[in-house]
């Protein structure tokens, strides 16, 4: 029997951030209202309560702030030097870090992640990101992408709902350092730090119509997408939207990166160190309550030690915290929205009725707002949904292996490619393992670390294109002078 531990309430304070009752559209520089006047609410997912009420943008709107990117990329950005535009950046980086509290808060409020991950996680690799970008905005001709590599232009870049301020800089960072100037839609669920992000480039003096802010859904990305005077795209999201895209853009000049879903493999061999494997299995799929595209949502462990490794997982989670997220004991927040928990509910009965074994730690759930308990499944075979399907919730999926032929073989058996986890003690069998996986990242006895100088992207259905990284630069820059 696992002894838990009573924790008082540690509530972080709310009063650190001003909420607007309402917010504009950001182009040129500054908020407008939509020009169809409508707007849609933003709720917080741990309780269900109005946040604000934020602008839709229609294809007009959209137009008229490809417009105003155009006019700054023409008449400033562009013919400002890397130095100059590093500065902008460097200053950005700064006032991230200066506002982290804020930033943390209201993110927290908006998708429903624990306080400890947006404070620890997601406002600070924000802020190195730009960091990071902030030095090569000079350097680009050393990057060994061509003597003079040039931007692009104008650049559209479509954003979920799941990392809402890190996804932003990991799409503004590179574009703004590589000379392009932006138009970004934020998520339906999630818009209210891409919105105090912009007050961060107000801040900044950053010449106007550089970064440029649409709110909308699907319809809004969609009219960005489709403009004729945008230059490349950049999404990230599902692999459905983004297969919808690039039948867009195809035989268009535009350029076009995606980022989309992922169904890792998290590969425990005999010989690794089974504690530090639980904590890494435990932050690979319960880390922002497994809505990572990347989480290691199947576990592979070879046969040997699985009974050991999952009665030491189960005791583990035992002792997660799951509940109010602005609570800094908090481990387990909020699900993002009613339409997520709908997924992750149906898809585990799915498993159930396949025939997994279903498991989660007694715990309670909050009466309001949008809960999912950590959940494991074993007896999972390859067929099953549950196996082959990104759930993009706090749900494990337990496989068994012999040999590394088998692991490789199963690991590599989903339509996805995007991340995989090794843990043995043995270098050469990492460096063996890795060589095999049809992964874009594979993390070696850790999970889930984000770096700005290393860079993510997927094979096969999990998208094309790199962001970070030196191999992030050249998705921004045309470095064979075609553009
Ligand atoms: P989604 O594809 O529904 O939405 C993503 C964004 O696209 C939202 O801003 C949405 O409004 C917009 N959108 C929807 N329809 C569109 C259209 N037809 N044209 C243009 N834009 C459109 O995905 P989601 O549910 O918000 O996010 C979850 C998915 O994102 C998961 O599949 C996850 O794996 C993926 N994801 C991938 C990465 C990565 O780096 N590979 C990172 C985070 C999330």
């Amino acid at each position: 029997m696992t002894r838990k531990f009573e924790y008082a309430p540690a509530p972080e304070s709310r009063s650190v951030v001003d909420i607007a009752s309402s917010y504009g559209l950001f182009i040129g520089g500054e908020f407008v209202d939509p020009s169809g006047g409508k707007s849609f609410k933003t709720i917080n997912p741990a309780t269900e309560e109005q946040l604000a009420d934020v602008a839709e943008a229609d294809a007009a709107d959209v137009d008229k702030a490809v417009r105003a990117a155009r006019r700054a990329y023409e008449r400033t950005w562009s013919r400002l030097s890397g130095a100059e535009r590093g500065k902008y950046l460097f200053r950005i980086a700064r006032l991230l870090q200066e506002r982290a509290r804020e930033f943390a808060v209201l993110e927290t409020l908006d998708n429903g992640k624990p306080i400890k991950e947006s404070r620890d996680v997601d406002i600070p690799t924000a802020a190195a990101h730009f960091f990071y970008h902030a030095g090569w905005a000079d350097k680009l001709e050393y990057a060994g992408l061509g003597p003079s590599p040039r931007a692009l232009g104008v650049v559209g870049q479509v954003i979920p709902w799941n990392f809402p301020l890190l996804m932003l800089a990991w799409k503004i960072a590179p574009a703004l350092a590589t000379g392009n100037t932006v138009v970004l839609k934020p998520a339906e669920t999630t818009p209210l730090t891409a919105l105090l992000f912009a007050d961060v480039c107000q801040q900044a003096d950053l010449p106007a119509g550089v970064v440029n802010i649409v709110t909308g859904a699907g319809a809004t990305g969609q009219a960005l997408v489709e403009h004729p005077d945008v230059d490349k795209i950049a999404f990230t999201g599902s692999t459905d939207v983004g297969k919808s895209i690039a039948r867009t853009v195809a035989g268009t000049r535009k350029r076009l990166t995606l980022e989309l879903g992922g169904k890792a493999a998290n590969i425990i061999f005999d010989d690794a160190p089974v504690d530090q494997a639980v904590e890494g299995i435990v932050n690979g799929i319960f880390f922002n309550q497994g809505q990572v595209c990347c989480a290691g949502s199947r576990l592979l462990v070879q046969e040997s030690v699985a009974e050991d490794v999952i009665h030491r997982l189960q005791r583990r989670l035992g002792t997660l915290r799951v509940g109010d997220p602005m609570d800094k004991n908090t481990d387990v927040g909020a699900i993002n929205s009613a339409a997520q928990l709908a997924r992750i509910t149906a898809l585990t009965a799915a498993g159930e009725a396949e025939g997994a074994t279903r498991w989660s730690p007694p715990c309670e759930l909050p009466e309001h707002g949008f809960w999912f308990p950590p959940t494991v499944f074993t007896g999972v075979a390859q067929t099953h949904r549950i196996a082959q399907e990104e759930i993009f919730g706090p749900v494990l999926s337990v496989l068994t292996f012999r040999t590394p032929d088998e692991a490789v073989a199963k690991a590599n058996n989903t339509p996805y490619g995007l991340s995989a986890g090794i843990w043995s003690e043995k270098g050469s069998r990492i460096l063996a393992m890795a060589d095999r996986l049809r992964a874009g990242v594979v993390w070696a006895n850790t999970f889930n670390r984000f770096d700005p100088t290393s860079p993510f992207g997927g094979y096969k259905e999990s998208g094309y294109g790199r962001e970070g990284g030196r191999h992030g630069l050249a998705a921004y820059l045309d470095t064979e002078g075609t553009h």
